[in-house]
C-alpha cells in the first residue's frame, strides 16, 4: 500500500537526488536511501518504522 503511494509520487526536482541515512528501528540495521520526507522504507527488513540521522544535501548518485 505505502509502496504503492511511493511510486506514483513525484518528488520536487530539487530533493530527486538527495539521499538520507535511515536507523531501523526494527532490525536496528543503517542504510543510504534516496530522500522522502515522509517515509522511509527499510531496505533490509521492509519495515517503515525508521528514523532519519543524516539527510544529504549533495547528490549521492553521482
Ligand atoms: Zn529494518
Amino acid at each position: 500500500m505505502i509502496d504503492a503511494l511511493l511510486a506514483a509520487e513525484e518528488l520536487p526536482e530539487e530533493y530527486r537526488d538527495r539521499c538520507q541515512d535511515i536507523l531501523c528501528n526494527d532490525c536496528g540495521k543503517k542504510g543510504t536511501y534516496r530522500f522522502h520526507w515522509l517515509y522511509h522504507k527499510c531496505g533490509f527488513c521492509g519495515s517503515y518504522n525508521t528514523r532519519v540521522i543524516k539527510t544529504d544535501t549533495t547528490s549521492c548518485f553521482t
